[in-house]
């Protein structure tokens, strides 16, 4: 379980402005986690890719504050793996068009990409899914900023 407090400062350096995000996630150990009406998600130790979008009130700055938390009643499918994982880094770009799609194509067609669960954040979408796992860190980037989170939940913007 993630223990991250982000300062309340830190996430002032995400954009309230629509946008989209990706979350890079380490899985450290064997799980399997029940994801709302997608199914079962058997999570590897390894490194999970989700991305998504932000279009409304509240822009990239409240979606990420919410991903940085637990949910408590998980609303999204994300919020199910957020919940068996460790948050390492976020891709965001201020943008209103939806870039995740694009994104998704992008990180799918990175070597070592896998689709843990068809369908994962892409209930509405032509997308296979929005979740990709690695076996290893990812090194690719996805030309957008990027903050990284230290171990404190401090954040740094690249
Ligand atoms: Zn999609």
């Amino acid at each position: 379980m993630s223990a991250f407090r982000p300062s309340s400062p830190s996430i002032e350096l995400i954009p309230a402005l629509p946008g989209s995000y990706a979350l890079l996630l380490h899985a450290a150990h064997e799980q399997l986690i029940e994801v709302g009406a997608c199914g079962t998600l058997h999570i590897l130790p390894g490194w999970y890719i989700y991305v998504g979008s932000a279009l409304g009130p509240g822009g990239l700055r409240g979606r990420i504050n919410h991903h940085l938390r637990l949910a408590s009643r998980p609303h999204w499918h994300i919020d199910y793996l957020r919940r068996a994982t460790e948050l390492a880094a976020i891709w965001f770009e201020p943008s209103p068009a939806r870039l995740e799609h694009l994104w998704a194509q992008s990180v799918a067609a990175q070597p070592g990409a896998q689709l843990p669960l068809p369908r994962f954040g892409a209930s509405d979408c032509a997308c296979a899914a929005h979740l990709f796992f690695f076996s290893a860190s990812p090194t690719f980037s996805l030309g957008c900023c990027k903050v990284i989170l230290d171990c404190c939940g401090a954040m740094v913007v690249l």
